[in-house]
């Protein structure tokens, strides 16, 4: 399975104390469709996408 290099930093899952909540925030995004993440797209520019930023791109 793949998996998001940026998964044990990632701000945004940071932000969610509900552990089941992160956790199927991680299955959505994190693992196979990782490259389609608006914020994986960011940090693999070099850039620090802002926290608030949901992985469909939307800003929350
Ligand atoms: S939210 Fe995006 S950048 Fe953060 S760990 Fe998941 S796929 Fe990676």
């Amino acid at each position: 399975m793949k998996e998001c290099p940026n998964l044990e930093k990632c701000k945004f899952l940071q932000n969610f104390s509900n552990e089941k909540c992160a956790e199927a925030l991680i299955l959505l995004y994190c693992r196979d469709d990782f490259e389609k993440c608006a914020r994986y797209k960011i940090r693999s520019e070099g850039k620090m996408p802002p926290d608030n930023l949901w992985p469909n791109g939307e800003m929350v």
